[in-house]
């Protein structure tokens, strides 16, 4: 897996650095193995991947060119090499084809609008800047205790108990309509501890969030990186609107703003592009070839897990699954990486779009939850799911998700 390094600090912001993972091959001439390196990169990144995965890729591919002599692996037959894949999780493709046909049959399943209460009125010129502050933040709702899980983020505002994600809607809301200018780039920049807490505050007074001070760091990512670049969350998604490809465009312009660009799989990215596409506004247009990636949160893991699109066959790992135990960051890749690709299946196989898919995936928060008993009768996967309810999603404090 590619795994954090650490962190670098550039012109004052916070970067993460990743190393990835080397293959141990048996070598037989190095020559090329850097122009491999170099020639994979960048052409998985005007491919549009994310670095740490065009990274990825080329250590692959410089790693098969010196198992042979000179440049015979240029012209090997079959496709470019993959990374190795984790042999302690996988996708069950017959799962997959299961549900993803189940999916396609489910006549109501549109993606949401992102409109509401929770949301700023159509038409609010701050919806662009609203959201791209907002979604950065949509992750990490739970509380561990003793190595393990213990309980998902519920607090109240206006009297109303509201989960983790709607939490922080409510209080974005709340912060844009109390100060107009905070979510901007420079207001995210220079939020304070005191200002993150007293916007973040419940009905009791309390900041209910975990991990604040990481939050803070995040708004200031942002803001600094935007201000770096030198554009506002709607000058970004107006640039990237214009493109051929307007939601790849915004994918690959946010890999260099801080709070999006540090996760390899891109999950708050694809969030927040495919709800600035089916907000009603569609500040991102629909366009041939232009879907988004799945959508890794801990409710899609969970909800892949319990159904068998994604299989765990490493007891150790799987008693960890089922304990709620923290896990190790390579234990956690493995099953976000085969989340990742299962959900992909869902996507192709079901011909619905990404939005539609990972709408059915997110209600299961309700359906299937973290606390209490699956409502499997309630449930439109239930006749095609594995049912493994003792499984339970990765347990790992990151802010990709
Ligand atoms: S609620 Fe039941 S049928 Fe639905 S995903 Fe969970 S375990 Fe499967």
């Amino acid at each position: 897996m590619p795994r954090p390094a650490g962190t670098a600090r550039s012109d004052s912001l916070p970067v993460a650095r990743w190393a990835p993972p080397c293959s141990r091959v048996a070598a037989l001439d190095p020559t090329g193995a850097g122009d491999t390196f170099c020639g994979t990169a960048i052409a998985r990144l005007l491919a549009g991947d994310h670095p740490v995965e065009a990274a990825r890729r080329a250590v692959a591919a410089a790693a098969e060119m010196v198992t042979m002599v000179g440049p015979a692996a240029l012209w090997a037959p079959g496709p470019p090499p993959s990374p190795l894949p984790d042999r302690r999780v996988r996708v069950d493709p017959v799962a997959v084809q299961r549900l993803g046909r189940q999916i396609n049959t489910l006549p109501d399943l549109d993606g949401f609008g992102f409109v509401g209460d929770l949301f700023p009125d159509v038409g609010d010129r701050g919806t662009v800047g609203w959201f791209t502050a907002a979604t950065l933040q949509q992750y990490g709702f739970w509380y561990e205790l003793d190595g393990g899980y213990d309980h998902p983020m519920v607090a109240t505002i206006d009297g109303v108990p509201r989960k983790g994600s709607d939490y922080l809607w409510a209080h974005y809301m709340r912060w844009h309509r109390g100060s107009p200018t905070a979510l901007q780039p420079a207001g995210q920049a220079a939020v304070t501890s005191a200002e993150w807490a007293t916007a973040a505050a419940d009905d009791s007074g309390n900041d209910p969030y975990p991990d604040s001070g990481q939050r803070v760091a995040s708004a200031h990512a942002y803001g600094r990186s935007l201000a770096g670049i030198g554009l506002d969350a709607d000058q970004l998604v107006a640039a990237a609107a214009g493109a051929s490809r307007p939601l790849r465009s915004l994918l690959r312009l946010l890999d260099h703003v801080g709070g999006y660009r540090e996760d390899p799989l891109r999950k708050k990215a694809a969030l927040l592009a495919v709800i600035l596409r089916q907000r009603p506004e569609g500040f991102v247009p629909a366009a041939p070839d232009d879907d988004a990636p799945p959508i890794v949160d801990y409710h899609v893991q969970r909800t892949s897990l319990r159904t068998g699109i994604v299989v765990v066959d490493d007891p150790e790992l799987l008693g960890r699954l089922a304990g709620r135990r923290l896990l190790a960051p390579d234990e956690e890749w493995a099953v976000r990486r085969a989340t990742f690709e299962a959900v992909a299946g869902l996507a192709e196989v079901s011909g619905r779009p990404m939005g539609a898919v990972d709408w059915f995936l997110f209600q299961m928060r309700h359906r299937c939850p973290e606390m209490s008993a699956p409502r499997c009768a309630e449930c439109p996967a239930d006749p095609v799911c594995a049912k493994s309810t003792d499984l339970f999603q990765p347990v790992l404090r990151t802010t990709a998700y």
